[in-house]
């Protein structure tokens, strides 16, 4: 039964040697718990921030002990009446291939209703970011111009969508080609810019942008995130909802001082927690299914196969080798 635990506090960009495996027997299932077998692992950029001992609104991984993120897992044995065989859960689980658990806070999900890993994106953590961190914060009205960084990603791809769905004009930055082609042909952006490419970002917006930027809807942060800023409107609205470009800082990131911007342009930025907006989940979930069910939202998944492969498709997230949500399945 492998385990993954944490190896390293990295410095800088994570590394594979960050990580350790090791090999137990199955453990025994106590009265009141539950043996889960892992099927699904979600790897997630907010995980950098864990690896690493500084004060954060979650706790950091201890060394040497597993590494937890979002799983959905099978019952395979049940001592817990809440609980029987062949259900399936989604939790915050250990990296391990089978465990037990006493059931608290785990989750059953409905496998006729969705494919399971959906629900670690569209259906879970990452669509419910974009919704509320969207809705919430950036307050899109009809008409609006919204610019989406990041926007290939699982929360980037959620949020042009439901921009296009309120009315607005949406514009995505991704890091390649093939994402920019597949923001505009599979989900409707009405533009998208390689940031990768492009040597003139803050004109590129401009141009992408003739009535300017309402809201900007921000996964990465960095320099990035300046060319836009420069060009937001008054009244303007700054999601911050991640700084990926920033995670692997050794040093303190420096950059344009934004507060006259914000000033003379009366901008809103704020930044979130996905939990800050847990009493409306029951909402989210049900506006995203019903999109789902009504064909108006679509979703992409880079899937890894083998429990081994956890690790490097964490790594991977920070080289932009995913479409839509990273899963590993095991
Ligand atoms: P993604 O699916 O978007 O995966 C990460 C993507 O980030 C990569 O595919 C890559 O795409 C891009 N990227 C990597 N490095 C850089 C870089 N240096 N500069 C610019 N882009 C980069 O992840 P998620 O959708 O899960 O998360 C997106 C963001 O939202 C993250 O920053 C995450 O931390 C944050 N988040 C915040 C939450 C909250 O509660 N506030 C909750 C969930 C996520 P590309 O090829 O385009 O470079």
């Amino acid at each position: 039964n492998k385990t993954i635990l944490l190896n390293n506090r990295p410095n800088g960009k994570p590394q594979e040697s960050d990580f350790k495996f090791t090999d137990s027997d199955i453990p025994v299932v106590n009265n009141g718990e539950v043996l889960l077998k892992t099927k699904y692992v979600s790897v997630d950029p907010y995980m950098r921030g864990r690896m690493s001992d500084a004060e954060s609104y979650i706790e950091p991984f201890q060394l040497n002990k597993p590494i937890n993120s979002g799983i959905i897992a099978e019952v395979i044995e049940s001592k817990n009446d809440s609980f029987t065989k062949g259900d399936f859960v989604s939790g915050m689980l250990d990296w391990k291939e089978q465990q037990t658990h006493n059931g608290k806070d785990l989750l059953k999900v409905d496998a006729d209703k969705a494919p399971l890993s959906a629900y670690l994106g569209i259906l879970g953590m990452t669509g419910l970011t974009a919704y509320h961190g969207l809705t919430e914060i950036g307050k899109p009205k009809e008409g609006e111009t919204i610019v989406v960084s990041g926007a290939a990603g699982a929360v980037g791809s959620t949020v042009g969508q439901i921009g296009k769905i309120l009315g607005c004009r949406v514009i995505g930055i991704a890091g390649s080609d093939e994402k920019v082609d597949m923001l505009k042909s599979k989900y409707g952006f009405d533009a998208a810019i390689n940031y990768k490419t492009t040597e003139d970002m803050t004109k590129a917006i401009a141009d992408a942008t003739p009535k300017g930027v309402d809201v900007y809807y921000d996964n990465v942060g960095g320099t990035i995130s300046d060319a836009v800023h420069a060009n937001i409107n008054r009244f303007g609205r700054i999601v911050v909802c991640g700084a990926i470009s920033l995670y692997n800082s050794t040093s303190l990131p420096t950059g344009p001082r934004i507060e006259p911007i914000l000033i003379k342009k009366s901008v809103l930025m704020q930044g979130f927690i996905v939990n800050n907006f847990s009493d409306k989940f029951p909402e989210g979930m049900d506006q995203l299914s019903q999109w789902l069910k009504a064909g108006k939202l679509d979703f992409s998944e880079t899937i890894v196969e083998g429990f081994d492969n956890i690790p490097n498709a964490f790594l991977d997230l920070f080289e932009g080798k995913n479409k839509g949500k990273m899963i590993v399945k095991v």
